[in-house]
C-alpha cells in the first residue's frame, strides 16, 4: 500500500471579486487533500505583491499553511528587508524565492541589487536566521535562459548553498528528465527534498503557449494528441488526467518526496490526480 505523499497546491492572486469567489471555492474543495501548503504566485501576468499577501492572508485564516512567492530582481536590500518583516507580521513563515523575470522595460538586470534567487536565499538566512522555511526554483529540462545544463545545475547548486529548504520544480512531463535531475544535484552534495511541479492538463491552447514560455518540453506524442482533439475538451481533459496520473506514478515509484500542483486555480483535474493515486487516504 502506498504512503500518502506530501502535497502543495499553487494559485495564482485573482484580479476581480469573482476570481476571489472561486479560488475560495477551489480552495475549499482542495483542502480534501490535506496540503502541506499553498503558494500564490507573485508577478506573472501583471498581478502585484499586494494580491499575493491577500490570497495568502484567505488561505492562513483557513487554518492552511500558505507561502508567497517572492521574485528579487529589481528589488532593493531595503524594500526587501520591509517585506521580510510584512510576511513575519502577517504569520507567514514559508516563501518561494525567485529571480523572476525582468518585467520589459524595467531596465538592466545587472544594475539590480538582487541578480539571482541564491542572491535572494543568501539575504533572507543573513536577515532572518532560519525564521523562514525557503522554497527555491528548480529546473529538471533546464531554464530557458541559462548558459548550460551544467550551469543551471551550479545554480541550483548554489541556491541550496546558500540556505534553501527545499525546491519545487517547473512542471515537466518528462520524468527521466526530474530523476536525472535529482541525481545529479546528490552528487553535488544537494540534500534537499526537490518536488515535482505537476502540470494538470486541463486545455491544449493555454497548455502549448505556457509550456513553450517557461521552456518545458510538450512530448511529440502528448502535442499531436492534445492538437488532434481539437475543441473537444472532454477528450483533452480525459487524455490529460491519464498522462498526468501516470506521470505521477512514476515519480512516486521512482522517489518523488512529494507533489507541487500547478492549480491554475481550478480544483477538478487536481482532484482527481489525488483520486487516482490515493493521494488523500
Ligand atoms: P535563478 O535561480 O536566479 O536562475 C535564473 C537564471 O540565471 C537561470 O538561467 C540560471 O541558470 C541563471 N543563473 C543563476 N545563478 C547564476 C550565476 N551565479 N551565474 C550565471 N547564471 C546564473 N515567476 C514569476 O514571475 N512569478 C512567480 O510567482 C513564479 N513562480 C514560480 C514558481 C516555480 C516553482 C517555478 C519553477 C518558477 C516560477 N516562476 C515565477 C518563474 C521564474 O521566476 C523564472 O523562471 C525566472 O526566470 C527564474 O527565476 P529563478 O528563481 O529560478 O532564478
Amino acid at each position: 500500500m502506498n504512503k500518502p505523499l506530501p502535497v502543495s497546491l499553487e494559485f495564482f492572486p485573482p484580479k476581480t471579486p469573482d476570481g476571489v469567489a472561486k479560488l475560495a471555492a477551489a480552495r475549499q474543495a482542495l483542502y480534501v487533500m490535506r496540503p502541506q501548503f499553498c503558494s500564490v504566485t507573485y508577478g506573472a501576468g501583471g498581478s502585484t505583491q499586494d494580491g499575493t499577501l491577500q490570497a495568502v492572508q484567505a488561505i492562513l485564516a483557513e487554518g492552511v499553511e500558505a507561502a508567497p512567492h517572492f521574485s528579487c530582481i529589481g528589488a532593493s536590500r531595503a524594500s526587501v528587508r520591509d517585506k521580510l518583516a510584512a510576511f513575519k507580521a502577517a504569520g507567514i513563515r514559508r516563501v518561494v524565492a525567485l529571480r523572476g523575470d525582468l518585467p520589459s522595460g524595467y531596465g538592466d538586470a545587472a544594475s539590480s541589487e538582487f541578480r539571482y534567487a541564491s542572491d535572494l536565499v543568501a539575504f533572507i538566512r543573513t536577515e532572518t536566521g532560519g525564521d523562514f522555511h525557503i522554497e527555491v526554483a528548480a529546473y529538471p529540462e533546464t531554464h530557458p535562459q541559462a548558459k548550460s545544463p551544467e550551469a543551471d545545475l551550479k545554480a541550483f547548486v548554489a541556491k541550496a548553498q546558500a540556505g534553501a529548504s527545499s525546491a519545487l520544480t517547473q512542471f515537466f512531463f518528462n520524468p527521466d528528465a526530474y530523476f536525472r535531475f535529482v541525481d545529479e544535484a546528490r552528487a553535488h552534495g544537494v540534500e534537499l527534498p526537490i518536488v515535482p511541479g505537476i502540470m494538470p492538463i486541463t486545455n491544449s491552447s493555454g497548455l502549448l503557449r505556457f509550456a513553450d514560455n517557461c521552456g518545458a518540453e510538450i512530448p511529440r506524442w502528448v502535442r499531436l494528441r492534445l492538437q488532434s482533439y481539437g475543441d473537444d475538451s472532454a477528450s483533452i481533459k480525459a487524455f490529460g488526467l491519464d498522462v498526468v496520473a501516470a506521470l505521477c506514478e512514476r515519480l512516486r515509484a521512482g522517489g518523488a518526496p512529494g507533489f507541487h500542483f500547478y492549480t491554475m486555480n481550478q480544483a477538478g483535474a487536481t482532484l482527481e490526480i489525488a483520486r487516482r493515486l490515493k493521494l488523500m487516504a
